[in-house]
């Protein structure tokens, strides 16, 4: 049996939820399709996105459709969880995008299709709600094929839309529409149309669709209605034949992805693993990044509903995995899927999180140990303590995500929290050359030990590259690795406190005292230079060089996408600006404007606050990440965390030697 991993992704309120039911209904896999209206869904499990009718964390629900087991991956819609739904694409063999014949391509839209098209994801897109008053699907797919997706081709038409006896009829798989399409992209097929028609079979054009939609060229377009249920077979259909992934190697290499871990009640971790190659089996040993390799204990797959246990999963298939205990998000399994190399948006703002009584201490270490768990189950929340101030600070992407770290918190934990004012998250980026040097005791250095670092620029969103400009066998191997890791947690605060980005630092100098032993044969620390000295040396030297070559403080900025009525452009204009946001371009979206921007993200949650009372209510706001720019006005410092190597005196008290 072929396996499928499906995702279907929407505007909020397109259908995504009931067309999931519907699907599965239609499939076998449940008795009745849930409700959103009565709050019975499958799909949305946690209690928050019940009571908000929105879906935040993936599930896995399984079916089958003729011989292709389906993993439908519920990926989030809320535009806070963009990087989210970016992590669940990655896994994905095909995706159905959702849009409503009566609201049409909506800002949301067209984001998660930029996002499917940057990930090339194969994509069929489903008109839904046809019998709904107001319907237009005709309407909306020109708004498909006009401002979404050049290569949308309409699979069948509606009849009675707008009516609850809405009904759809699918298109002759050799009709004129799928020919020209396909033609478009195919020079040997339009050449065969025109000098030799019975070489167009049905079969070649069928084959002909299937490697177009699974190339991202062509996106076939399909409608209906996720309640009467019209269309949505021709939709399953569509998903099995064109959707369907290439056979995947099952007899090469191991890899995989792990794309979710779980606890169970009683704490024992559960990696979601996605196959992209090769087999895993039970009893396995398997090292993931960096780390000891781990025997798999236990491996389950997804079939019709539930779950089952094997002894193997191979290649295309999702598993739940038992026995990799230090698993975390986003790490290999074996070799990197080839080409996998993509980067998430970064959080852009970020927030101190407090017990709700601010003095129980007992509060703060369970706030503290789950959040890391929070954490180590969700990449995308950055976790930062500073002891100093004994404050505890989460990454976010939107308002919103703090109600659902909030709630999980409350539900699955037991700690009640709160947040304070949300701050922007800026990073620095090293603009000069600096150098710096200490040679082992020779004053002021305390240290025994010699390091000399240069520091350079780097590319932007490159991090921290570090070099060896000193030959590998001038010193044991442990204290270049202690010199490394001291440079990397350095650099995590910059002259200004904030992640240094896009920097390259190369040991210049190193040197170090053999290890020194009394007659009696006892290790002498004050003669002996240990891994310890490196690693506290290193941060000084580091810093020194870093002031000389210096930083630039960038702050994250976003793309928003406004869609309002004509006559409120005005106002928007001068509050976009207002907030210190830039214009890019104005269009027409429907009967709406269109206006597009970039905009600082620290202030995209003020622009929405005030977008209801500019636009009559009316005007709809999207955000993504764009790129960094320099801060403008002061230059905002973060508190640091470590033992401070900036202030050479604090530094040595709090370290000491
Ligand atoms: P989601 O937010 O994309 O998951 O959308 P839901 O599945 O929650 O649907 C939003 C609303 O639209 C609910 O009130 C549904 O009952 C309604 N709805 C969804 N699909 C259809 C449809 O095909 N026809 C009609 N008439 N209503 C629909």
């Amino acid at each position: 049996m072929t396996s499928l991993n499906l995702g279907i992704l929407a505007h909020v309120d397109a259908g995504k939820t009931s067309l999931t039911e519907r699907l599965l209904y239609d499939a076998g896999a449940i008795d009745r399709p849930g409700s959103v209206d009565a709050g019975t869904t499958h799909t949305d499990t946690l209690a928050l996105e019940r009571a908000r009718g929105i879906t935040i964390r993936s599930a896995v629900v399984a079916f089958t459709i003729g011989d292709v087991a389906v993993n439908l991956i519920d990926t989030p819609g809320h535009s806070d969880f963009i990087a989210e739904v970016e992590r669940v694409l990655g896994v994905l063999d095909g995706a159905v995008l959702v849009v409503s014949a009566v609201e049409g391509v909506q800002a949301q839209t067209r984001v998660l299709m930029r996002a499917l098209q940057r990930l090339g994801v194969p994509t069929l897109v489903f008109v839904n709600k046809v019998d709904r008053l107001g319907a237009r699907p005709d309407g909306v797919l020109k708004e498909i094929t006009d401002l979404l997706l050049p290569g949308a081709v309409a699979m069948g038409e509606a009849a009675g839309a707008g009516t609850r006896d809405a009904k759809v009829r699918r298109y002759d798989a050799a009709g004129p529409r799928l020919l020209d399409t396909l033609t478009r992209y195919d020079d040997r097929l339009l050449a065969d149309w025109v000098e030799h028609p019975a070489r167009v079979t049905p079969s070649r054009l069928a084959t002909t669709l299937q490697d177009q939609v699974r190339a991202g060229l062509v996106q076939p377009v399909f409608f209906g209605s996720a309640i009467s249920g019209a269309g949505v077979g021709d939709l399953a259909d569509g998903i099995a034949e064109l959707l369907r992934p290439a056979p995947a190697d099952i007899a090469g290499p191991t890899s995989g992805v792990v794309f979710k871990v779980e606890r169970q009640p009683e704490g024992t971790k559960v990696a979601h693993v996605r196959m992209f190659g090769g087999t895993l089996r039970v009893r396995d040993r398997v090292a993931l990044a960096g780390r000891e390799p781990a025997r798999l204990t236990a491996l389950q797959v997804y079939a019709d509903g539930r779950v089952t246990s094997r002894a193997e999963v191979v290649a295309g298939e999702i598993a739940q995995v038992w026995g990799l205990t230090e698993a975390r998000v986003g790490d290999v399994v074996g070799v990197p899927k080839p080409g996998a190399q993509h980067r998430f948006a970064p959080p852009a703002l970020e927030t101190v999180v407090d017990p709700v009584d601010a003095a129980d201490t007992a509060a703060r270490a369970r706030l503290h140990s789950a959040l890391a768990r929070l954490a180590e189950q969700d990449p995308l929340i950055g976790l930062r303590q500073d002891d100093v101030r004994r404050e505890l600070s989460v990454s976010l992407y939107g308002e919103v995500q703090k109600e659902v770290i909030a709630a999980t918190l409350a539900s699955e934990y037991g700690v009640r929290a709160t947040f304070r004012e949300t701050t922007t998250v800026c990073v620095e980026r090293v603009i000069g050359t600096g150098a710096a040097y200490q040679v082992i005791a020779v004053d002021p250095n305390p240290f025994l030990a010699t390091v000399g670092l240069r520091v350079e620029p780097g590319p932007p969103g490159s991090g921290v590259t570090f070099r060896l400009g000193v030959e590998l066998g001038s010193m044991p191997p442990a204290f270049f690795v202690a010199v490394e890791q001291a440079v990397r947690e350095t650099l995590r605060e910059g002259l200004h406190g904030w992640v240094v980005d896009g920097c390259v630092v190369t040991m210049t100098h190193s040197g170090y005292w053999a290890r020194q032993s009394h007659s009696h044969g006892s290790f002498d620390a004050s003669m002996s230079s240990t891994a310890g000295d490196f690693r506290t040396l290193t941060p000084l030297v580091l810093m020194a060089a870093l002031r000389e070559a210096g930083t630039r403080v960038l702050e994250p900025v976003s793309r928003v996408e406004i869609e309002l009525p004509d006559d409120c452009l005005g106002a928007v204009l001068a509050a976009l600006t207002r907030l210190g946001g830039v214009p890019v371009d104005t269009g027409r979206r429907g009967p709406s404007t269109l206006l597009t921007g970039h905009l600082p993200a620290g202030r995209v949650h003020s622009l929405q606050q005030q977008l209801p009372t500019l636009t009559h209510g009316t005007g709809v706001l999207v955000t993504e990440f764009a790129h960094y720019a320099p801060v403008r006005g002061p230059v905002p410092d973060r508190a640091r965390t470590d033992h401070n190597p900036l202030d050479r005196q604090e530094y040595l008290r709090r370290v000491g030697r």
